[in-house]
């Protein structure tokens, strides 16, 4: 069997080899952008140009029609490690979040993988993983596979995503989404406003508690809470006797999380009683935040390292401040997960913007898109054919 070092080599090849057909299918993306829980032409693009390579191809999981598991087996029973895909555009900027590239990328890492698996144990799986943006019945497709069990029998799992940088390992922040929805009553707001209960006011107090648990937020835990009033009367001249607010909760400590929830709840609750109106709060998980594993991450790091590719040290990415939440979470809650970040434009570039968009068919873009198919496709066979490199990335997930 040929060496790790050689196996590497091979499928950073095997890649290069499939730049054109990479390209088009990120072009094909670009230009036929379909929102989430309806990519029902992109996962059709994806699965075909799976099965050309011989993958097995289970479409539709767990219900989401657009969700899909492309399989390739080695020689034998062994680890099943994946790549994982998104393709779902934004409305009104397309790929304004470059998710053509990650699903381009995990294409070409999971077809070079698979040339090389006839020498080695396990699966190499590219999931497709539709709804990243949360919108419609798939929305959070990631969770949904993990309240599944999909990931269970997954050994561990990788992905990219581009942005205006490289790194591996940045974290990202759970989320929980708090509604409040005020009932009061409605009366002249002049004649009679001793009449009136006011849920727009409570609503507002609501608001101004929440500013207030601020003051006491742990340092150490990222908290951010923001919010905006979705429904706050229909006139003027009418005390509103209903208003809904809508807040995101957002933290790195998941116990630390559910504990604010309760506390933005209890804004809402207080503010209710305070006007003598009467609240509904609904408190709903989002995203889990991610959970670190410093083998896998040092491994894809060091595969973008061996490319050339100059970043950051995973260290340094681990102890950063997470910005933004994603379901990749709640992968990495339930199996070793690592992922990286691609640089496609300029530092500053808006994400989910038309020049991001833009900026996943320019040169620049397409050959980040190359490189990280490399390092995911290097990891992957690292995975598969280093039994003391997985055993390490496993206990560590069990040990944290
Ligand atoms: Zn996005
Ligand atoms: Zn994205």
């Amino acid at each position: 069997m040929a060496g790790l070092e050689e196996l590497k080599a091979r499928v950073a090849e095997e890649v290069e080899a499939q730049r054109g057909r990479l390209h088009q299918i990120s072009r094909v993306l670009y230009e036929n952008p379909e929102l989430g829980s309806e990519e029902f032409r992109s996962a059709e693009l994806l699965t075909g140009e799976l099965e050309k390579d011989g993958f097995q191809v289970d479409r539709g999981l767990l219900g989401m029609p657009t969700a899909f598991c492309a399989t390739f087996r080695g020689r034998g029973e062994g680890p099943r490690i994946a790549v994982i895909a998104e393709y779902d555009a934004l409305p009104g900027v397309g790929h304004g979040c470059g998710h053509n590239l990650i699903s381009a990328a995990a294409v070409g890492a999971g077809v070079a993988a698979s040339r090389v698996i006839c020498d080695l144990y396990g699966e190499v799986l590219v999931v497709g993983t539709p709804a990243e943006e949360g919108r419609g019945p798939s929305g959070g497709s990631k969770v949904i596979m993990a309240d599944g069990e999909f990931w269970d029998d997954v050994d561990a799992a990788v992905m990219l995503h581009p942005g205006t940088g490289y790194s591996v390992g940045n974290g990202s922040l759970g989320i929980w989404n708090v509604k409040m929805e005020f009932q009061g009553q409605t009366s002249h707001a002049a004649a009679s406003p001793q009449k009136g209960v006011n849920a727009l006011n409570a609503a507002t107090l609501a608001f101004m508690a929440t500013h207030m648990l601020r003051q006491e937020a742990r340092r150490d835990a990222n908290l951010v809470i923001h919010g905006i009033i979705t429904e706050g009367g229909l006139a003027s001249n009418i005390i509103p006797d209903r208003a809904v607010c809508d807040f995101g909760v957002r933290s790195t400590d998941e116990v630390y999380l559910e504990e604010m929830v309760e506390k933005v709840a209890r804004c809402a609750e207080g503010a209710a009683l305070a006007m003598g109106a009467k609240v509904k709060v609904t408190k709903r998980k989002g995203y889990s935040g991610k959970k670190v594993n410093e083998p896998l991450i040092e491994a894809l790091w060091e595969n973008y390292a061996s490319l050339g590719v100059e970043m950051k040290h995973w260290r340094e990415s681990v102890s950063g401040m997470p910005m933004a939440s994603t379901d990749f979470g709640d992968v990495s809650q339930r199996i070793p997960a690592a992922s990286s970040n691609i640089k496609i434009t300029e530092y500053g570039t808006p994400g989910h913007s038309k020049q991001m968009a833009e900026a996943t068919m320019t040169p620049e873009g397409q050959e980040a898109m190359i490189v990280g198919a490399k390092a995911l496709a290097m990891t992957l066979v690292e995975l598969l054919a280093d039994p003391e490199r997985l055993r390490s990335v496993k206990e560590y997930f069990d040990d944290h």
